[in-house]
């Protein structure tokens, strides 16, 4: 398997080769897009063994994939050391979803982290609950209340690093080592580091979780997902994905692995950007608290330094004092930030959030900050220019004070 050929390999040339070792890509860079439904047998008998085998890179029917397909995933495994396979899904809420209905049953208790993504939090609380799936929100800081949340039922943990919005940084590690501890498997959602950057197997997950949307694909032009695990794992998220009936398209693979190729230097450029953004915020007045684990200083840079191999261009800041029109009237005025959802592609955007919504247990604003200190803005710094991008943020700021 591809994966394998690459692995003395360094990350980074693994984005470039991972992938390209099928039978199907050797005679050009990138394999065809392979559109179909319907793969043709030699004869009766040829029909029937791939029936009965099936096995990554066997035709079969469309919606165990083809080439493309294969290749996109070969790349993803190739990329998280301790893999044994990657499950392509039709968005990266999909993979969430489809990764925890692999692994939960009817009666089990799932352990969420409060700073996880929403829709995951949404997906515990609706379809999951009407499972006789249990969920118990923890605060992936304390790690004495999480394992004391653990009982006889507890199936799973989902964690997420950073936290969505909020940034925080957890023991990965040591989370998921209590988890395997009490039996429970972990699953993470990686989409912040990507594999490059955090590699979440080898720091004992047991299910790696990416939104390729944002990073991987990283042109705002795509939506899939993926979960990468080890063999026991992998056969379980294959299976589950095949009876929901998940498959992603081949011209979305080839546009994925695309993204996939040149991942490495948007991320390091974007990284760079955001960290002299986040420095320079650090700096304002108006800002109270700048949420990211790249800045020394800031909570959770340690356990970042620690574990991490590389950061991103998304982090948050919270100003002080003020109200929501306030902090409109800055977003509103900047001109190189959308304002939109998703994240990670090569244009900037940023997001007015609250936070209250969407915690169970991590109270907000944080403890020691004032109490008014609350409203917060998510930033996706992309690929433009660093001056530029703090020149816009400057006349936002502008604006802000005007009132
Ligand atoms: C966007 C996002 C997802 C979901 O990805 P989609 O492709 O939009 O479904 C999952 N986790 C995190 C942290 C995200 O930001």
């Amino acid at each position: 398997m591809a994966g394998e050929d690459d692995s003395r390999y360094r990350p980074a040339t693994r984005l470039v080769t991972g992938g390209r070792s099928g039978s199907f890509s050797r005679d050009v860079v990138n394999p065809p897009i392979w559109r179909a439904s319907t793969h043709l047998y030699a004869d009766c008998a040829d029909l029937r063994a791939r029936k009965s085998s099936n096995e990554d890179g066997s035709f079969f029917y469309g919606r165990r994939g083809a080439p493309t397909q294969w290749a996109l995933c070969d790349a993803l495994t190739a990329l998280e050391p301790g893999a044994a396979g990657t499950v392509l899904y039709p968005s990266g809420l999909a993979a969430l979803a489809g990764s925890l209905l692999a692994v939960l049953r009817s009666g089990d208790v799932l352990l969420v982290a409060d700073n996880a993504y929403d829709p995951t939090r949404s997906t515990a609380m609706g379809l999951l609950k009407t499972f006789g799936i249990e969920h118990r929100f923890f605060d992936p800081l304390d790690l004495e209340a999480y394992e004391a949340a653990f009982c006889e039922r507890t199936r799973a943990v989902m964690l997420e690093v950073p936290g969505s919005l909020t940034m925080e940084v957890c023991d990965i590690p040591a989370l998921a080592r209590i988890a395997r501890a009490k039996g429970a498997v972990s699953l993470v959602d990686n989409t912040w580091a990507t594999a490059l950057g955090f590699a979440a197997l080898g720091h004992g997950c047991d299910i790696a979780i990416t939104a390729l949307t944002k990073h991987v694909g990283g042109h705002s032009d795509v939506m899939m997902g993926a979960a990468s695990a080890g063999k026991r794992w992998y056969r379980r998220l294959r299976l589950g994905a095949q009876q929901l009936g998940h498959v992603v398209s081949p011209d979305d693979a080839a546009l994925v692995l695309r993204g996939l190729r040149t991942m490495g230097v948007r991320l390091e450029r974007q990284s760079a950007s955001a960290l002299a953004i986040a420095e320079w915020l650090a700096s304002r007045k108006e800002v109270a608290h700048v949420l990211s684990p790249m800045l020394s200083g800031t909570p959770g840079h340690a356990l970042w330094q620690r574990d991490f191999t590389g950061g991103c261009g998304l982090f948050s800041f919270v100003l002080k004092g003020r109200d929501d029109a306030v902090r409109c009237r800055l977003v509103d005025r900047l001109e190189l930030f959308g304002i939109g959802y998703s994240w990670g592609g090569f244009e900037s955007l940023a997001l007015p959030f609250d936070v209250e919504p969407v915690r169970s247990k991590m109270p907000w604003p944080k403890p020691g900050w004032g109490v008014e200190d609350r409203h917060a803005i998510r930033l996706s710094i992309g690929l433009e220019d660093t001056h530029d991008l703090i020149a816009d943020l400057a006349n936002g700021f502008a604006a802000l004070n005007e009132g």
